[in-house]
């Protein structure tokens, strides 16, 4: 047997308790500010069925391509895969079970997803996200809205340093029109392609436009524009996103390169872009994908939504020193002797019934010794129990920045300890 320890797996990391007082603040802070939007919290498995990512996410995407972790169900041959990302899940889950029958819905969910990426600062195997995701609206009312509830957020959390990049995919007609001329253009320019780009050249021309290749900018600097093939319908719809945002005084920029790295996307995609991250620079992306449902098998309905990578908004976060205390204790309770330690065990029950955190000393000791752990634990007060107050029913208290120890029955000690606390 090899008595080597065992290491998380690569990309996947653990959360410790420090870091983790920031994790549950921020849930909270979250929380909060969705039902502000009236968005109703859905849960979803972590594994699905592959092909649900497959038809959604598209087969000729970085995602499907090579960042999925897919398995075979060993007991029944279920090809299934560990969630990358939640918009399809969440879709999948309003179909089945009729959420869209007779109302649109706005739904959030968080949790882990599952890439497998080169790990580095931003970009991990397993990461957060919440996800947000407006189903059934068809107007820029709601793409304004999303963008109005990121913006709030950013600000309510303290975060700056973050731009917002706009564009507009059109629709489909367009996309095809826009897609025909890429693949014209890109095929007179074959030999300016790299590896990548030649693959999707046929399947995918439109991800080309998303290279971060430096030696193929200049080439997709001068590529056709969707821009110029838009339908009336969807540039009025863009107009009047933009005309919202602008009413309320949020700052952005036309992106005419932002296309988004999944394939169900049409009209409105945006993201929110810091420098302070160096290359895992989106905090925040999203967009309308109005063909999604239909194409996980449902009736045809609009959507839009978003998903913010929590590891990247919280390493900016502590970018900025941002460090949470941990929870204040309020008694800590030192005993000694046979009959004492049982009264204290019942004491300490009885100190939270009336809300109070207890930290119950455990493993034995000299008084001495527990009055040190008391001390460190950061409690407010000491209750301490010896054979003499056992015997009388009885405990004393002792504050911990200094004050006069009292002794008071059992019956009193949590109206004692709330006193003194105060
Ligand atoms: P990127 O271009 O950085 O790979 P993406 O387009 O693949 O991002 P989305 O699928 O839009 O990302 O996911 C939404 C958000 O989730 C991203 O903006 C980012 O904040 C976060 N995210 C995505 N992949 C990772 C990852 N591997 N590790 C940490 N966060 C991630
Ligand atoms: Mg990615």
């Amino acid at each position: 047997m090899s008595n080597e320890t065992i290491q998380a797996v690569k990309g996947m990391n653990d959360i410790l308790p420090d870091e983790a007082e920031l994790w549950l603040w921020f849930e909270e802070e979250v929380r909060d500010w969705l039902h502000s939007y009236g968005y109703r919290n859905i849960r979803m498995p972590l594994v699905e069925p592959t092909a649900l990512f497959k038809r959604a996410i598209g087969e000729v995407t970085d995602i499907v391509e090579k960042e999925m972790y897919s398995f075979e169900d060993a007991l029944n041959g279920d090809h299934l895969t560990l969630r990358p990302e939640g918009t399809a899940s969440c879709v999948r889950a309003a179909l089945q079970h009729n959420l869209l029958y007779n109302a649109p819905q706005r739904l959030y969910y968080s949790g882990q997803m599952f890439r497998h990426e080169r790990p580095q600062k931003g970009r991990y195997r397993q990461f957060h996200q919440v996800g947000v995701e407006a189903l059934g609206f068809a107007g820029p009312d709601i793409d304004a809205e999303q963008i109005l509830m990121c913006a709030r957020l950013w600000e309510k959390l303290g975060i700056r340093d973050v731009a917002l990049q706009l564009n507009t995919l059109g629709d489909a007609a367009a996309r095809q029109r826009h897609r025909d001329k890429l693949i014209a253009y890109f095929t007179q320019h074959q030999e300016l392609l790299d590896a990548d780009a030649t693959r999707r050249l046929h399947s995918n021309p439109l991800r080309i436009l998303d290279s971060k290749n430096p030696a193929m900018q200049e080439l997709i600097a001068v590529a056709p524009k969707l821009m110029d093939e838009l339908e009336d319908d969807a540039l009025q719809h863009f107009e009047a996103v933009q005309a919202i945002l602008k009413s309320h005084d949020v700052v952005f920029e036309i992106n005419p390169r932002l296309v988004r790295g999944l394939d169900y996307y049409n009209r409105t995609v945006f993201e929110w872009v810091t420098t302070r991250l160096g290359a895992q620079g989106t905090i925040c992306a999203g967009g309308r994908f109005d063909g999604l449902i239909e194409q996980i098998g449902g009736k045809p309905a609009p959507a839009t939504g978003f998903a913010m990578g929590v590891e990247r908004l919280l390493a900016l976060l502590q970018d900025d020193g941002m460090v949470l205390p941990k929870p204040a204790l309020d008694v800590y309770v030192v005993h000694q002797g046979e009959s004492a330690s049982r009264l204290a065990s019942h004491v300490a029950e009885q100190l939270r019934d009336g809300g109070l955190r207890v930290l119950l000393h455990c493993g034995g000791g000299s008084f001495k010794s527990q009055m040190k752990k008391a001390d460190a634990s950061g409690a407010a007060v000491a209750v301490v129990i010896g054979d003499d107050e056992a015997q009388a029913n009885e405990a004393s208290v002792k504050p911990m920045q200094g004050g006069e120890q009292v002794r008071v029955s059992v019956q009193h000690l949590t109206a004692t300890v709330n006193r003194l606390i105060k």
